[in-house]
């Protein structure tokens, strides 16, 4: 399901919306002071996430064990 991450311009309250759609503008209401001022996508936490290093050595250790 996605999670739009929203952010209110007025008082600057960060919440997220869990939705099975679109997003849409009357979503886009803050819940803290009820501003329609809100912004989607705040700035971080979208795009770079830490690549978690999974296999970079050479423990292969993935034999017939039984
Ligand atoms: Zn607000």
């Amino acid at each position: 399901m996605p999670t739009y991450e929203l952010t209110c311009r007025a008082c600057g309250t960060r919440f997220e919306r869990f939705l099975a759609r679109l997003l849409r503008d009357e979503d886009k209401v803050c819940p803290s002071c009820g501003s329609t001022d809100v912004q989607q996508g705040v700035g971080g936490g979208f795009a770079v996430r830490p690549s978690s290093s999974g296999g970079g050595g050479g423990c292969v250790s993935h034999g017939g064990f039984s």
